[in-house]
């Protein structure tokens, strides 16, 4: 991704895209701490807007302050970061990228004093799980690899090191053939996805697992309450694998993801097999929602100027 035109903001400037590098020795290549967020920009009729900034970037700084890490910006500084990186790359709607990071002027485990760098990129990122995936929805196997144990790992901070998981899961998912893993936590749970969290719908009420092992998904909260806003109840509770087999439908919610609707797991079918009509309404809801047109949540809305 670095042969790009654009800048992205490196520690307070805004540099050119291909002049944004690090040192071979800078500590978070090493040793896989960092933080970072995620976090999408849509176009809307008031012009292209950020969706949920100030949640995302509380999360970057609770994730920082889990792991110690010191951000040597403000949270406004980074906000305008994020703004700054859509309007000046042009983009009218994409996906933002915050990325803190220890810097090279030391190894070793222990990372005292170490400088603390930032940055802020975006681009264009259309369906994550793939075209077609928001419409048909995806077909899931259970992971081999367990989720993190709350204790091995911090699992409400949004680190880069705990994405070594989510890539062995994903991977082996798709080597196996399926679009997404669906992985359960250690005492064999449902947790989430590799990048995503996951509701199951049964009888007409929602359900999704409490946060434990899973990260506390932005989406997840956004859907949850757009969800008791239609009038469903949402339930967060223990899930097992098998109660996905039985479930009418499901989906992933994620930044990234979206609303993806979940089609199979392990070659179950999930309900009819495609998109239901729970899963449907909120969809659409999640995209009136971030697109601007429903009136009860434009305070989710940051605009770009
Ligand atoms: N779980 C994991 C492991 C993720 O990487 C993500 C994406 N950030 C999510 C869940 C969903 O979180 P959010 O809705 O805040 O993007």
């Amino acid at each position: 991704m670095e042969d790009r035109d654009g800048v992205i903001w490196f520690d307070g400037e805004l540099v050119p895209w291909r002049e944004a590098k690090v040192h071979v020795l800078t500590h978070s290549l090493h040793y896989g701490m960092g933080v970072f967020e995620g976090m999408r920009a849509y176009k809307t009729a008031r012009g292209t807007a950020l969706f949920r900034m100030p949640e995302h970037i509380d999360r970057m700084f609770t994730s920082a302050h889990i792991l110690q890490m010191h951000i040597p910006f403000s949270r406004e500084q980074i906000a305008d970061a994020c703004v700054a990186a859509i309007r000046e790359n042009g983009l009218e709607g994409g996906y933002v990228r915050p990325l803190a990071f220890y810097g090279s002027e030391a190894m070793g485990v222990s990372a005292p004093n170490l400088t603390v760098h930032v940055i802020v990129a975006a681009w264009k990122w259309g369906e994550y799980l793939g075209e077609g995936a928001l419409e048909r929805g995806v077909r899931l196997r259970t992971s081999s690899y367990a989720r993190h144990h709350v204790n091995v790992t911090m699992c409400r901070t949004k680190a880069t090191g705990n994405y070594i998981n989510s890539m062995l899961a994903l991977r082996e998912a798709q080597a196996c053939g399926y679009d997404e893993a669906l992985v359960l936590d250690v005492d064999g749970f449902v947790a989430e996805g590799s990048g995503e969290n996951v509701f199951v719908i049964r009888k007409g009420v929602i359900y999704t697992p409490d946060i434990a092992s899973a990260l506390e998904g932005i989406t997840r909260d956004t859907v949850i309450t757009l969800a008791r806003e239609a009038g469903y109840e949402v339930r967060e509770k223990r899930i097992t694998r098998d109660e996905v087999y039985i479930a009418d439908e499901a989906f992933f919610t994620g930044t990234a993801a979206e609303v993806t609707p979940i089609r199979s797991l392990d070659d179950r079918l999930i309900g009819e097999g495609r998109p239901g009509p729970i899963t449907k309404l909120l969809q659409d809801r999640y995209f009136a929602t971030v697109n601007g047109e429903l009136d009860g949540h434009l305070d989710w809305l940051t605009p770009v100027k």
